[in-house]
């Protein structure tokens, strides 16, 4: 089986206790190769080399960390077809989605930073006739990323990226449920000349390998993304610290739907929402209220084309969703179909696990499920499933439905349907979500401020916030 190594120092090497964990192809439920189980020694490793690049790294000009990042975004591109491939068996989306998606995005998040980096600039303040200030903005020394499984080159550069840009050397750990990708950028890394230990990638548990960064007192700051509850707990560790955190976490988005919306776009959109990459995505739209005049007319239409939806085979392109990324998770999904029911909710289409075919029979496949009928407080409608199942929930009036998408302790996204400007304006400043798209979704611009509120996050990724993050402010003031 393929073993995975851990990058470190420019080399790929073992894990210090030559210990492994399986990794699985959720599509076949087949572990297909083995993954370092790191420890503390292995960030240990990390820490030390990074340490003795930075003073190097951080003094190395603009010019050449933008250089040797564009050559680590080229290196994607030239490996798109081995990337996306290796991406789509690790964690079981389609494989048109992984080259839709994960990889052209992994190399714009390498070049949008390795360009970006040249136009980032600092602030002066000038006071009159007595003084100037003016902001210097150091890189703040050896940084963790830590990223999550639904994207997960996607995610793992869009941390790595402003951080080797803004001039930190780092100590990156993929996840342990799809670290393939990871894995095989450090190869394009090795054959970029990247300098040894400016990014170290270790492999292994959350709990363990993760731990171990989180705790580490080398590190002066942790970007994370991944579920609410790790989050708190990478807050209790790092707090004390004085770590400086951004933390994207979890989301259970709403899409609000009125009655004069443009309905094709809104039904087309909301299918993506709901459903695109197994509804493995934290802005997908979760909890769709729909204006009473047109709910059943909604409902119908959204049902039927749910049920045309294939899942199955990631390699089979005419299949809209493909496995779900762990047994663990599969399981979790389920668990939440039959909370629904318990709950009074009524299932409109799926519901089920599926086994497509003989090769995909120990898979894990759910069907795209439909559900209403419950309550917008409900736990099927308070926590975050992040599978592909969606509630349908009528609503009357504005006020009505901000209640309905405020009640939770989320606040990632949101989408608003109408034709009504003003409406739409009003909504969106009342809406508590960090991100809220206007009939649209997952629109994305890289340069806009990219976080939640509430439960969902501390602090912003994207444009310059994010070289803000990996940089520390330092004011001088000079008197005239
Ligand atoms: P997770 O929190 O289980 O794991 C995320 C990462 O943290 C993994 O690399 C894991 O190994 C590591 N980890 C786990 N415990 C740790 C600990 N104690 N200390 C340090 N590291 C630890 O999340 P997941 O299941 O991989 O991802 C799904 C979650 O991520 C969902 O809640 C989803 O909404 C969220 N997410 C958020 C965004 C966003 O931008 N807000 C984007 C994608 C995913």
């Amino acid at each position: 089986m393929q073993k995975i190594k851990n990058y470190i120092n420019g080399e790929l090497i073992e894990p210090v206790g030559k210990k492994y964990l399986n990794n699985y192809n959720p599509a076949t439920g087949k572990a297909y190769s083995l993954i370092p189980d790191s420890d503390e020694k292995d960030v240990q490793r990390a820490v030390d080399v990074a340490e003795a690049a930075f003073p190097k790294w951080s003094h190395t000009s603009k010019e050449e960390r933008s250089k040797v990042m564009m050559k680590i975004a080229d290196l994607i591109d030239e490996n798109f077809e081995k990337l996306a491939v290796a991406e789509s068996t690790d964690h079981g989306k389609p494989i048109w989605l992984a080259k839709m998606v994960d990889i052209p995005r992994a190399s714009a998040n390498m070049r949008f930073y390795a360009t970006g980096i040249l136009h980032f600039a600092s602030e002066a303040h000038s006071m009159e006739d007595s003084a100037i200030n003016y902001t210097l903005r150091e890189p703040i020394g050896v940084v963790g990323c830590i990223s999550p499984w639904n994207f997960p080159l996607y995610l793992f550069t869009w941390k790595i990226a402003p951080a080797l840009a803004s001039g930190c050397t780092v100590i990156a750990k993929p996840t342990e449920i799809t670290p393939m990708t990871a894995y095989l950028f450090s190869e394009l890394c090795i054959e970029a000349g990247l300098p040894k230990g400016v990014l170290n990638i270790v492999h292994g548990l959350g709990s363990k390998a993760g731990a171990a960064i989180v705790s580490h007192s080398k590190i002066s700051a942790i970007s994370f993304t991944g579920g609410t509850k790790t989050g708190a707990e990478i807050a209790r560790t790092a707090a004390p610290m004085f770590k400086k955190l951004s933390l994207e976490l979890g989301g259970k988005n709403p899409n609000i739907i009125f009655a004069d919306c443009n309905f094709d776009n809104a039904v087309k959109t909301s299918l993506n929402s709901s459903f695109s990459n197994q509804g493995e995505i934290c802005l997908c739209g979760s909890r769709i209220f729909i204006e009473k005049p047109i709910y059943e007319k909604f409902k119908t239409e959204f049902v039927a084309k749910t049920k045309a939806m294939k899942v199955g085979n990631p390699s089979d392109d005419s299949n809209k969703l493909g496995a779900i990324v762990s047994k663990q998770h599969f399981e979790k999904i389920l668990s939440y179909i039959e909370l629904a029911k318990k709950e009074g909710g009524k299932i409109l289409c799926g519901g089920n696990a599926v086994k497509p075919g003989e090769e995909f029979s120990n898979g894990w496949f759910i069907e795209p499920t439909v559900i209403e009928g419950l309550s917008y407080d409900c736990r099927t409608n308070q926590e975050e499933i992040f599978g592909p199942v969606v509630t349908l929930t009528p609503f009357e009036t504005e006020e009505e439905v901000l209640k309905y998408a405020n009640s939770t302790v989320y606040g990632l996204s949101a989408t608003i349907w109408t034709e009504n400007l003003t409406r739409a304006h009003r909504m969106a400043a009342k809406i508590q979500s960090g991100i809220i798209w206007i009939n649209c979704w997952l629109v994305r611009d890289l340069r806009t401020p990219f976080g939640g509120m509430k439960g969902s996050g501390v602090g912003r990724e994207g444009g310059f916030e994010a070289l803000r993050f990996f940089t520390e402010p330092k004011n001088v003031c000079v008197k005239l």
